[in-house]
């Protein structure tokens, strides 16, 4: 997620979606989004803060929260408790994961898959702007799939 060619897909579907609502690319936006792609855990604001100044790109906390809040309307972003007075950020990998859903149990298995994102990324359709997806593909787990086959068998000998 995080190798440059990458970055600079998100980067561009960023200024994109920015583009749709009607707000402008600035370079201060763009900055703020690639330090937030670089942050592998949770972030507070005051911490994209201080990665901006070591960066010699200081901008205002408005300029932050509202970047932010943008992040998080795309649901690029989700906020959470983390039970101390600041609210921290984290990223959301929407991207790359596919819900795999049991018909059966119900159970959710979640796997990456890097190339069905490549191709997600570079899709761009009619009139319309994509801000993010999630997939579920439904099928039958390992485990109920074993149980049904056992039901069958069952089933059959007792006809016997
Ligand atoms: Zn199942």
């Amino acid at each position: 997620m995080t190798d440059q060619q990458d970055k600079s897909v998100i980067i561009e579907r960023f200024s994109d979606i920015l583009k749709g609502k009607g707000k402008r690319k600035t370079p201060e936006r763009i900055k703020i989004l690639e330090k937030v792609l670089d942050f592998k855990k949770l972030f507070t604001v005051e911490q994209l803060y201080q990665v901006m100044l070591n960066d010699d790109f200081p901008v205002s906390r408005s300029t932050l929260y509202n970047t932010v809040d943008v992040l998080m309307e795309i649901g690029w972003l989700r906020k959470m408790n983390t039970g101390e007075s600041s609210i921290a950020y984290e990223r959301v990998e929407q991207t790359a994961q596919i819900h795999l859903k049991c018909e059966h149990c119900g159970k959710i298995k979640l796997v990456k898959d890097t190339s069905f994102m490549a191709y997600m990324n570079a899709r761009k359709f009619m009139a319309f702007t994509t801000s993010y997806y999630n997939l579920t593909v439904y099928g039958v787990c390992n485990d109920c799939a074993r149980r049904i086959k056992q039901l069958k068998r069952k089933q059959k000998s007792d006809k016997k």
